[in-house]
């Protein structure tokens, strides 16, 4: 007795009966043997270098995918901004609307 509609694996293609709808694959093995087919074609198709806008300063600049900011010294000014704010938010020492920083 089976809930779900049998399925065809889609990495050996052989049909299974899953034992929850978001399954696709038959087995563990070929989980991850589809996993790693997926890693890898995003390995080839990822640019080592993408052309990118620093979240902080807004300059153009070449960086890895994964990067937001164009140098370290933007990336650790971001990071002072989120402390601080976190902080008057925790503190709620100033009224809102008055939580601007100068930096
Ligand atoms: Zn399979
Ligand atoms: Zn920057």
């Amino acid at each position: 007795m089976n809930e779900y509609p049998v399925k065809k694996c889609k990495v050996c293609e052989v049909d299974f009966a899953p034992k929850n709808r978001l399954k696709i694959y038959c087995s563990k093995e070929c989980e991850k043997k589809a996993q790693k087919m997926r890693y890898h074609e995003n390995y080839i198709k990822r640019p080592a270098f993408t052309d990118k806008k620093c979240a902080m300063c807004g300059a153009d600049y070449k960086g890895a995918r994964n990067q937001l900011f164009c140098s370290d010294k933007c990336r650790k000014k971001k990071r002072v901004i989120d402390q601080t704010k976190y902080r008057n938010k925790i503190l709620g020492r100033f009224p809102a609307g008055k939580q601007l920083i100068e930096f």
